[in-house]
């Protein structure tokens, strides 16, 4: 029987400002965890205060990795360079492999009420990182639900859940497995993942008790997980987690504001080549 992970570490993150004035929190690609190879950002925003997010994300551009966009309230509309355009919707997801360089834009498509969500940054093993930029989108009807029997949800955007359903994102570099679980109250819910993958759990809403220990996991907290191939976690009153896992790249990683490359030299570069609109 595979080994049950337990929570190595948590984080609650740090309140973080980007684009035009967006506030967020900043969970993964901070002083406290720079990344959890091959997951080199995690950001959640969450405010029904127009204020909190109109300003959206301008005009910026990327390279060297993949953007996960999901949201969980309220609309964003995207549009990029290669005249790519779509609006992303609650339950619906966006994966953008920047690869080589990619000028977009992220705003909300709504002037009030909520806006909930995350935004995950997968990086691109060395070989892929100056790959053709390529867009996966999915709204919600193309996103697949399982419902078990006990009444647990998941919302499968990548990977493969033990049932069987498989995630809407093909992905050709790192394959990341990425739930979003809704647990009702009493229920335990498992997954099998790569006994070396880096794997961890961020709680929506609700409290987890996560492995065999039930370590107490709360709203908003992140819990990085030891290693083990498979992922336990129960809740008394009813949660709702993301489950993220994938490979480590275990590769050099050099960052430069919107690139992440695997030196120095070639942050350099992606910087020469936006200056010179070779994106
Ligand atoms: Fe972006």
């Amino acid at each position: 029987m595979p080994r049950v992970r337990e929570i190595a570490a948590t984080t609650s993150g740090m309140p973080a400002t980007d684009g035009d004035g967006v506030r967020m929190t900043r969970i993964i690609g901070t002083p406290e965890l720079n990344m959890l190879d091959p997951f080199l950002l995690l950001d959640c925003f969450e405010s029904d205060q127009p204020q909190d997010y109109i300003g959206g994300f301008p005009s910026h551009p990327h390279r060297g990795f993949e953007t996960v966009t999901y949201l969980l309230a309220g609309r964003m509309r995207h549009k990029d360079n290669a005249g790519n355009e779509g609006v992303i919707e609650p339950g619906g997801v966006q994966w953008m492999t920047a690869g080589r360089g990619i000028v977009h834009s992220e705003m909300p498509e709504q002037e009030d009420g909520l806006l909930r969500g995350f935004q995950l940054w997968v990086n691109l093993p060395a070989r892929a990182k100056m790959t053709a930029p390529g867009y996966q989108e999915f709204p919600p009807s193309q996103t697949p639900l399982e419902t078990r029997e006990d009444g647990t949800e998941i919302r499968v955007i990548a990977g493969t859940t033990d049932l069987g359903t498989e995630g809407a994102v093909r992905n050709d570099y790192v394959r990341p497995t990425y739930f979003d679980v809704t647990l009702p109250a009493g229920a335990t819910f498992e997954q099998s993942v790569g006994e070396d993958d880096n794997a961890f759990l961020f709680v929506i809403d609700g409290e987890l008790a996560v492995g065999e220990r039930r370590q107490r996991l709360g709203r908003r907290l992140l819990g990085i997980l030891g290693t083990g191939g498979r992922v336990a976690a129960h809740t008394d009153e009813g949660a709702r987690f993301l489950l993220v896992s994938a490979q480590p790249l275990r590769e050099p990683v050099a960052r430069g504001g919107p690139f992440v490359m695997n030196t120095r030299d070639e942050i350099v570069q992606a910087f020469d080549d936006y200056r010179h609109n070779r994106f």
